[in-house]
């Protein structure tokens, strides 16, 4: 069976896979990426893994590898992601390639992601998807036509940096009210601390997301209110980028999504009345299913998607 081998990079850990057609993972590895010791430290780890794996399954038809952006994908440049500062700049594609005789292709991890969900699950059924991952921040991948959209500079389907409140809270990215700084799981929690703090509450130092999420489950009011607003902001989020690509289906990933069926439940509910008839009439909204081995999965489809 056709294999490809997935290689996800983040700013904590590297997760290596050979994956099958069918979306089986044959083997994998991980190990921590140790952004401070530079890129070259991590490639030389990575590139033992792979030489590891092509050893043990030869019929591998090409390395994908998925990296947070932003990126220079046509010339495989990890361009500058901030939680990958040591590696901006580096040759990453070319570094891949000159140790194998194989095809290497970079893309986005959330295009990854994207692309990973529709070539193991749905490339069958629809032509035009819609990715979104919401986890530490949000991020999703645009199918058209059954292909990636990666846009002009591989920055397509960037959707957590819409301004949703241009006076809210500052984002990462320096613009203020993004999606992400409003609806993410890193500001949902953060927002929830802050007004614990402005009502004089006490906030343990052990308390996470998922202590949010437990709290609400209870009952508790604020709680509840933090996650309310978080999903509508994130359903209008949505709403805009459905408006414009008016997908067939809708994707919906990352650690709050799939962890947090409360998150998931209220979008599904919250985001119909923020659109056109036309566009809710013909959208599906499905939950991910890849989990923890998406970003693997995805990078590999990469390369199994280029002969279908
Ligand atoms: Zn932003």
């Amino acid at each position: 069976m056709r294999t490809a081998i997935g290689i996800d990079i983040g700013g904590t850990k590297v997760a290596i896979g050979a994956v099958q057609e069918d979306g089986e993972v044959l083997a994998s590895v991980q190990f921590p990426t140790e952004v401070e010791k530079g890129p070259d430290y991590a490639v030389t780890q990575i590139i033992s893994s792979v030489s590891e794996i092509i050893r043990n399954y030869q019929v591998i038809e090409g390395i994908g590898i998925g990296c947070p952006g932003p990126l220079d994908t046509k010339r495989g440049i990890v361009t500058n992601p901030p939680n990958l500062k040591t590696w901006h700049g580096y040759s990453l594609v070319q570094k891949i390639e000159s140790a194998f005789q194989l095809p290497v292709r970079l893309l986005n991890d959330a295009d990854a992601a994207a692309l990973g969900e529709y070539f193991f699950t749905y490339r069958k059924t629809y032509k035009h998807v819609l990715y979104v991952t919401v986890s530490t921040g949000i991020g999703g991948g645009i199918i058209i036509n059954g292909q990636l959209y990666e846009g002009s500079k591989s920055g397509a389907g960037e959707l957590g940096h819409s301004v949703i409140d241009p006076k809210g809270p500052l984002c990462g990215c320096g613009k203020s009210g993004c999606l992400e700084a409003l609806a993410s799981g890193t500001a949902i929690t953060r927002i929830w601390k802050e007004r614990l703090v402005q009502r004089g509450s006490q906030i343990e130092p052990t308390w996470s997301g998922k202590e949010l999420f437990a709290q609400a489950a209870e009952g508790d009011s604020l709680a509840k209110e933090v996650i309310e607003e978080a999903t509508t902001h994130f359903a209008l989020g949505l709403s805009q980028a459905i408006q414009t690509l008016n997908p067939e289906l809708l994707i919906l990933g990352g650690g709050v999504v799939i962890g947090q069926p409360a998150f998931y439940e209220q979008v599904k509910t919250k985001l119909p009345h923020y659109l056109l008839d036309q566009h809710k009439e013909s959208l599906q909204i499905e939950m991910a299913s890849h989990g923890t081995m998406a970003g693997v999965i995805g990078a590999a489809a990469s390369i199994l998607e280029t002969r279908k």
